[in-house]
């Protein structure tokens, strides 16, 4: 049985208790944490705000283990628990968390690229209550509103395929191309491109956030699809990864650890953003009730790559709790794990 005492040890200041946090799990008095230790260490972090604990596999729990454990002598001693208190343990206890919504814009709403045209038919415009209630509520250490913003010339747009020429490989030609059909435009190299209605078209009414969206004032905007000649679906990178947005220096700056992603459209942008925060190394949360998307089979997929690659999805209700460090995710600490691993073994 864990003593109630050390689970509160764990909510303590975080600041002065990792010996006291040590002495508490040391139950065997050594100097050093066995693995049986350490999965105490594991139960009083992963658990939500009701007290349920969440179960960490037993695999995954070794691996953690042995990130800590650098000697590989079995045991995690006080020096060791030092690194895994700095960087593992005080970010799940308190994590820096930024919250990026991404093109709750006027044209995937109720305009040229309305997603209730596409084949999930889902309603756009359902996003913005429970993000509106998550900016009341939750006190976010960021917050990001990002937004499609492409030149009139712009590649993914329908009516400008005759700007540009088509690979010889593409699946169809110009003269034959439909709304949401992929081509391929002639390289060097050649490029894949799903095209779409005009939409998002810099300074006009459709490219504007949703009027009922909340602005906070010191919430930064960062604009994407501006190169008439690349797409942008990620808030991190255009398609080709030629360039970054102001994104990644952001996110630095803030020292953010946590990235819940939401909006429109699911399948799209959302997930695009989500697979590159978690490539690059974030703990990142999808929120499922505050994203539309396009395609059904799309948006099943997007959610099995952000679960396997160690991202977690979740509702508006559970993200207060997650933000302020009372709901611990036993995946985001797995996360967390693997990037202090790789990092270390640069
Ligand atoms: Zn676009």
């Amino acid at each position: 049985m864990l003593a109630t005492e050390s689970i509160d040890l764990l909510n303590f200041d975080v600041e002065c208790s990792m010996d006291a946090c040590f002495t508490a799990f040391d139950k065997n008095g050594d100097g050093k944490l066995d693995l049986e230790e350490f999965r105490l260490i594991c139960r009083a972090l992963f658990r939500n705000d009701k007290g349920k604990i969440y179960s960490l596999e037993e695999t995954k729990l070794k691996e953690i283990f042995d990130v800590f454990d650098k000697n590989k002598d079995g045991y995690i001693d006080r020096e060791e628990f030092t690194f895994c208190w700095n960087h593992w343990i005080k970010i799940i206890v308190r994590p820096i968390s930024a919250f990026l919504i991404v093109d709750v814009q006027n044209d995937f709403i109720s305009g040229t690229l309305n997603i209730s045209n596409c084949s999930a038919q889902q309603n756009g415009a359902e996003v913005i209550e429970p993000i509106n209630r998550l900016l009341e509520t939750v006190h976010f250490d960021a917050v990001f509103y990002s937004l499609d913003w492409h030149p009139s010339d712009h590649v993914s747009f329908i009516d400008n395929i005759q700007q540009r020429e088509l690979d010889p490989s593409s699946p169809v030609t110009a003269e034959n191309a439909k709304t949401y059909d992929t081509v391929i435009f002639a390289g060097p190299p050649p490029m894949k491109q799903r095209l779409w209605p005009r939409h998002c078209v810099q300074d006009t009414w459709g490219s504007e956030l949703h009027q009922d969206l909340k602005m906070l004032d010191n919430a930064i905007k960062v604009y994407k699809g501006t190169n008439p000649d690349v797409d942008s679906y990620s808030v991190f990178w255009d398609n080709k990864k030629l360039t970054d947005t102001t994104l990644c220096a952001q996110l630095r700056l803030k020292n953010a650890t946590d990235i819940y992603i939401c909006g429109l459209a699911y399948d799209v942008c959302v997930g695009a953003t989500a697979v590159d925060a978690l490539a690059i190394g974030y703990r990142t949360i999808l929120l499922d009730d505050c994203s539309r998307g396009v395609d059904l089979l799309d948006i099943e997929k997007t959610k099995n790559t952000v679960n396997k690659n160690n991202g977690v999805i979740v509702n508006s209700s559970q993200v207060k709790a997650m933000v302020e460090g009372r709901d611990r995710r036993p995946e985001l600490g797995y996360k967390l794990a693997m990037e202090l691993k790789s990092n270390s073994s640069i």
